[in-house]
């Protein structure tokens, strides 16, 4: 893996573990040569993790759309930052250009991108490794209810088993070069979008 997609919250969140969980999860993308890819904004917890690798040495990728520049205020000390459309440009690009995709804690927004990745994972538009971050057990609820979607046969279990998740990002991220996309149907390719 040579990029790591990390959709995170652009709150910092009410717990001081949250921004921590950025400093360790940095070191171990850096120590590994792993470029960071994320939404670009300065802000939150999105803009604490830039810092971390930025501080360390590391990559940094920022995606924002034109619209949420300055809303969300652009990180200015990034390696590259690419300024897109839409928000539908901003994650088909962060797909693209990634080779794994970790959710941190975040919000409704942070969600939607985990889900829509997963998704097209289901779909066998990527076969690339997704994981959660469960920092200070905050993702604990998030993870029965997706064992609920199994046992409720709405989500199958070999899709469940698509999203990896742990504690420390040492372990998730070797969890995540180990990862074998489950075998499915090739009924839909890329173009199918
Ligand atoms: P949040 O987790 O809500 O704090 O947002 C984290 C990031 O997700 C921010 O960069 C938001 O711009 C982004 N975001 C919010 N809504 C969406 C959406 N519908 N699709 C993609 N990204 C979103």
């Amino acid at each position: 893996m040579k990029k790591i997609c990390v959709y995170c919250g652009s709150s910092p969140g009410r717990r001081p573990e949250y921004l921590a969980a950025t400093e360790a999860l940095a070191e171990e993308l850096v120590r590994r040569d792993i470029g960071l890819v994320y939404g670009g904004a300065g802000i939150g917890i999105m803009g604490a993790m830039a810092d971390a690798v930025v501080a360390r040495g590391g990559h940094v990728t920022g995606i924002i759309p034109h619209a949420l520049a300055n809303r969300e205020v652009v990180h200015s000390g990034l390696n590259e930052l690419r300024v897109v459309g839409s928000m539908h440009e901003r994650k088909a690009l962060m797909e693209d250009v990634s080779d794994g995709f970790i959710a941190l804690p975040g919000g409704l927004g942070t969600l939607e991108e985990l889900f829509e990745i997963l998704t097209w994972s289901q779909l066998g538009f990527h076969r690339k490794p997704c994981g959660l971050l469960n920092v200070a057990g905050y993702y604990d609820g998030l993870i029965r209810f997706l064992d609920h979607t199994v046992a409720e046969e709405l989500v199958a279990d070999q899709y469940r088993k698509m999203l990896l998740q742990a504690e420390d990002p040492a372990q998730l991220l070797t969890q995540m070069e180990n990862y074998q996309a489950p075998a499915m149907d090739e009924r839909l390719s890329k173009s199918a979008r």
